[in-house]
């Protein structure tokens, strides 16, 4: 469907890396779905080359050189940049609907169902289920919604310096008013979650579709050994507040086999990102 794409978001060269593992994911679950990436101007070009092989679009999106009112007001506040750049999904307004994912995220299997969703649909967030998670969500771009966000994030600003706060308030009846609009957990998986409530995961863990790597050490912080599969600097103690070591490794898996020998034959050894 041409109409209708999934969005993520990369402003360097790490989460690029994530980018181009989620594309991945989603091209080898056969998604019918077209692809999007939102990038920073800082991103490499190798990044970039690489992430236009995997992405039908790769949309530059500069959030220092416009003089726009919006950008202007959120200049002055400059710890919701990234913030600002993640709604910026709303502008493609040349989709229907969109599905949007975090870079840290990683599809397990075809999800493209999420498209009967409505906005704003998402799972709730493991820390305050009465929050949803943005780390991914449906939503319909609009330029009228768009410049609503914008309005509402210059007053409001974001209760937790996030998007998650801006679009929590904005969209602030999802916890009460259409339970269909609620995605199931395994459509966002957080590695947190799993270790909070284990005997949960150990029941419903293997329906999961999308993981979702959320915190502040992400899978490309570690290492990988090619000849054993084994990732690096990983205590494979569950509790620990690393990542699930299984998920990481099918991260890695996906990065190796998939991402750094295309890098590597454009660009050799010293790979840029
Ligand atoms: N992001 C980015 N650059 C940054 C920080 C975040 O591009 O420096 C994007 C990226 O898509 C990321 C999303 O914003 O997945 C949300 O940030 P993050 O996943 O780090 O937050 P968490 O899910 O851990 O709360
Ligand atoms: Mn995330």
């Amino acid at each position: 469907m041409a109409d209708q794409a999934y969005v993520t978001l990369a402003t360097n060269d790490n989460y690029a890396k994530g980018a181009m593992v989620l594309g991945r994911s989603l091209r080898n679950h056969n998604t019918t779905k077209q692809l999007v990436v939102l990038i920073g101007p800082h991103v490499a070009e190798p990044c970039r080359a690489m992430l236009s092989s995997i992405y039908d679009e790769v949309c530059v999106v500069d959030i220092l050189d416009s003089g726009d009112t919006a950008h202007l007001a959120l200049m002055k506040r400059p710890e919701l940049g990234v913030t600002f750049t993640k709604l910026h999904c709303w502008t493609l307004t040349h989709y229907t609907k969109c599905v949007f994912m975090d870079a840290d995220t990683l599809v397990l299997s075809n999800i493209d169902e999420l498209f009967e969703r409505e906005e704003l649909s998402a799972a709730p967030d493991p820390g305050w289920p009465d929050c949803f998670n943005s780390g991914v969500f449906v939503f319909k771009p609009s330029n009228e919604t768009y410049l609503s966000l914008m309005t509402h994030c210059t007053e409001k600003g974001s209760f937790d310096g996030g998007d998650q706060g801006v679009l929590n308030s904005f969209f602030n009846t999802w916890s009460t008013a259409d339970i269909s609009k609620h995605l199931p957990f395994i459509y966002n998986l957080s590695s947190i979650a799993i270790y909070t409530y284990l005997p949960a995961f150990k029941q419903y863990g293997h329906e999961a579709k999308v993981v979702h790597f959320l915190g502040k050490v992400k899978p490309w912080n570690y290492s990988y050994d090619t000849q054993t599969g084994k990732v690096k600097g990983h205590t494979l103690t569950p509790g620990s507040g690393d990542l699930h070591p299984d998920f990481l490794v099918q991260w890695w898996n996906l990065y190796s086999s998939g991402v750094l020998p295309a890098l590597r034959d454009s660009y050799g050894d010293t790979l840029f990102c």
